[in-house]
């Protein structure tokens, strides 16, 4: 298991297997910004998909690296959590990321 790094800049995602030599700072080749360490789950869209990087850019910036988010209810007196699945347009994530804000990585 790795970390995929991903740049927003250039639309690129790389898998690269984790180096614990080189701390956390990940150059993008193209560009030379930092890069992003994202699960390796996380799907990037196609380069032309603007959208879907704008959602990924919106939830990235708001703490929302593509770690799970859980959804948690009661049913019949009992707490229950459920996966939530990520958005994949903006107007979805800007609510995403009003309802799910005390999950994200900025807190
Ligand atoms: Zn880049």
């Amino acid at each position: 298991m790795g970390h995929k790094k991903m740049c927003l800049d250039c639309r690129k995602t790389f898998n690269r297997e984790f180096d614990p030599g080189s701390g956390h700072d990940y150059k993008c080749p193209d560009c030379g910004k930092s890069m992003i360490l994202m699960p390796h789950r996380f799907r990037p869209p196609k380069r032309t998909d603007d959208k879907k990087w704008e959602t990924v850019k919106l939830l990235v910036e708001n703490g929302f690296k593509y770690q799970h988010i859980y959804n948690y209810k009661e049913i019949d007196g009992k707490w229950t959590s459920e996966s939530v699945e990520y958005p994949e347009n903006p107007k979805d994530a800007k609510e995403f990321i009003q309802k799910y804000k005390n999950q994200s990585f900025n807190i």
